[in-house]
């Protein structure tokens, strides 16, 4: 994909990765994302933080494409993508997890996790009936994909446990999994840390700090703020929809001193 190259005043400026433009939302009266110009470049973790009901979860609800913005534009990697639907934004690479887990309970670790691997396959779930040759093999690579995401997650030994069954804290890597299965570029995550014990907080810091190097681009929505200053390179602030800060996370800590 080119890379857009956008005008503004004095100069030039290369497109962030994702990027959002006076993004807006009311729901009613209310304004829950207000006139948010959002900017996560190529390979950062971008922290998003502030109060209960500043517009954090919506705007990422915007930017997975589960709402439709009111006003103003969504960009990925300079393409407006404003307009596109849930999975057409799964499949270009933009992935995500939820507030509150949303796993299939009876299946197990690992099924939940080649279900997310299914937006990259040509067979797809739906298919999995009817089974060509091409199609097992195919299922064959996925089952090792699947293992070695559950690996990254530290969940290997838990493949064959049904999801319900793990502790909570696991469920929530186990969710991190299942939406890195779909391959994204950008990975918008809606509070992970809630709910773990600090073991559990120090693991998902260590795997955050691994998808870096790996490359891959976070939108991290997190109250626990050891979490947002130990992983973010960059972190914006909300409040009442609005952004009032943006920076690093010493610029930040500075700031709400
Ligand atoms: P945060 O994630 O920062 O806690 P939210 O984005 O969930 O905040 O909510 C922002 C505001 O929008 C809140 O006032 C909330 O009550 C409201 N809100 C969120 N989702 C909806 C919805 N689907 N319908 C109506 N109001 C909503
Ligand atoms: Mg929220």
């Amino acid at each position: 994909m080119p890379e857009l190259v956008v005008q503004q005043r004095g100069g030039y400026r290369r497109m962030s990765l994702l990027e959002t433009r006076k993004l807006t939302k009311m729901f009613g009266g209310l304004c829950a994302v207000n006139q948010l110009d959002l900017q996560i470049s190529p390979g950062e973790i971008h922290g998003l933080i502030g109060p209960n009901g500043s517009g954090k979860t919506t705007t990422l609800n915007l930017l997975s494409g589960l709402y439709q913005p009111t006003e103003g534009k969504i960009y990925f990697n300079g393409v407006d993508i404003t307009s596109k639907k849930p999975h057409e934004r799964t499949r270009i690479g933009i992935a995500r997890t939820f507030q509150t887990l949303q796993l299939f309970d009876d299946l197990t670790v690992l099924d939940n996790v080649m279900i997310g691997r299914h937006c990259r396959t040509k067979a797809g779930i739906a298919a999995a009936g009817f089974r060509t040759r091409r199609m097992q093999v195919e299922e064959q690579e996925t089952r090792l994909y699947a293992m070695e995401l559950l690996d990254v997650v530290g969940l290997k030994s838990r493949a064959l446990t049904l999801a319900g069954n793990l502790p909570y804290g696991e469920q929530r890597m186990l969710e991190i999994g299942r939406a890195l299965a779909t391959e994204p570029r950008v990975l918008l995550v809606d509070e992970p840390a809630a709910g773990l014990n600090p073991t559990e907080i120090r693991t998902l810091i260590g795997f955050f700090r691994h998808l870096k190097a790996k490359g891959v681009t976070v939108l991290l929505i997190e109250h626990r703020m050891e979490v947002i200053m130990q992983v973010c390179d960059l972190i914006t602030v909300l409040d009442y929809g609005g952004k009032i800060a943006a920076g690093s996370p010493k610029e930040i800590q500075n700031d709400v001193k």
